[in-house]
């Protein structure tokens, strides 16, 4: 009986399903019916004028001062990670890390062709070449199996290095990114690339409040960096972090992002080329007041979150969940179309009606700079960028 009961119920669910006008005027609601309605930005609520008042009264606004200190505690406290090294950006922080796993020209590193393009770049940046391998839907992350399929076919180990037998080059690192928030499954991951010699770093840019198997994102690889730009979970205005648990890691972190000086009183001494990279007090006072707002944030983006799944229940529709094993900080709440056509029309629908959505990026194989690199079978990247759409994510006021 409970069985004929849940089909009748599964069929009654079926039969609803709301037009794009009745979708742009729910989401209108949960914004309190704003004129125009931004997919993320960001809120002050707290003690950031404060701090920034005094951070400017000190006259420590560049890159010494105590917010930049605070920063960095608060962040090893929150992530569990013994050591942060706050950087200007995250995609700073992301070329540092894999200049600190020692990526070069002569080495291959694997991502994920759904992703926003820093990772790409930063992978550049060291002359390296990316290599695609494809996502998992249920997570929109890296895919553990994709990635296992590739290595066996396409590599080999010499030396405790992981050869690519088509280039003949190293694959040094490998770089999966939490999608919108959603971690991947970062624990297979990581296995693998400790079997074939790749250090794991993650792009955690997006999910600063995620947590998988309890453990926060970015701190299962050997680094892992976040994004406090303006459209991330919490902001500083401009910013991004390293994370680690190795202590020669983070000396060597914060000695490249701060010019490769040496410590002395008076001289100026570098004894390799650095970089102007670290965060300015005044961003990490602005980073401080956030981050005091953080539990409160994430808690609220739940709510959005839950109010988006309850309405999307009887659509054709579905809701993006949380993966399993995942505690999700729904940076960016997204929603699956049936097919292109339907997906193409919502977004004209919604943006032409001051409702800002967003289709996924364009896959980093199709960009003209990265459209010659390796890639493998990409399936699932593709099925995803065909039908996701980013629905307004903003704290609520
Ligand atoms: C935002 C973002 C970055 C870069 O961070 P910035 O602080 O904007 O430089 C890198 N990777 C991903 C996946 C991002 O979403």
């Amino acid at each position: 009986i409970p069985k004929v009961k849940n089909i009748i119920i599964f069929h009654m669910k079926k039969i609803k399903s709301q037009t794009n006008s009745e979708i742009i005027s729910f989401i209108k609601s949960i914004y309190k019916n704003q004129k125009y309605i931004a997919l993320h930005e960001p809120r002050f609520t707290g003690n950031e004028k404060k701090y920034l008042k005094e951070c400017v009264d000190s006259s420590f606004v560049s890159t010494v001062g105590k917010f930049v200190q605070i920063v960095e505690n608060k962040i090893t406290n929150y992530t569990g990670a013994k050591y942060a090294i706050a950087t200007s950006n995250g995609t700073s922080a992301l070329h540092i890390a894999l200049l600190l796993a020692e990526v070069g020209s002569e080495n291959e590193v694997i991502t994920q062709p759904l992703t926003f393009v820093a990772t790409c770049n930063a992978i550049r940046y060291c002359n390296a070449n990316p290599i695609f391998l494809d996502v998992d839907k249920d997570t929109m992350g890296l895919s553990p199996k994709a990635l296992k399929i590739f290595l066996r076919k396409n590599t080999k180990i010499k030396n405790k290095k992981c050869i690519n037998l088509n280039t003949k080059k190293v694959i040094k690192a490998c770089v999966p990114m939490h999608t919108y928030g959603h971690p991947c499954k970062i624990d297979e991951i990581k296995e693998i690339c400790d079997e074939h010699h790749i250090t794991l770093i993650e792009d955690s840019a997006e999910s600063l409040g995620s947590f998988y198997k309890g453990r926060h994102t970015g701190t299962f690889g050997e680094l892992g960096t976040i994004s406090f730009n303006g459209n991330k979970v919490i902001t500083a205005g401009g910013g991004g972090c390293i994370i680690t648990n190795k202590k020669f890691l983070a000396e060597k972190a914060k000695h490249l992002t701060t010019t490769a000086k040496i410590q002395h009183k008076w001289n100026y001494d570098h004894d390799m080329i650095g970089y102007n990279y670290r965060m300015p007090n005044l961003n990490a006072a602005l980073l401080v007041a956030q981050l005091e707002k953080l539990n409160e944030y994430l808690k609220n983006k739940r709510f959005i979150a839950q109010k988006y799944e309850n309405f999307f229940q009887n659509l054709d529709i579905k809701f993006f969940k949380e993966p399993q094993n995942s505690k999700s900080n729904y940076w960016l709440n997204s929603i699956i179309f049936t097919n292109k056509n339907k997906k193409d029309k919502f977004l004209k629908d919604s943006n032409l009606n001051g409702v800002v959505t967003r289709p996924v990026w364009i896959l980093m194989n199709k960009l003209p700079m990265f459209k010659y690199h390796q890639k493998g079978n990409l399936i699932n990247s593709e099925w995803l960028f065909e039908r996701v759409v980013n629905l307004p994510s903003s704290v609520q006021l």
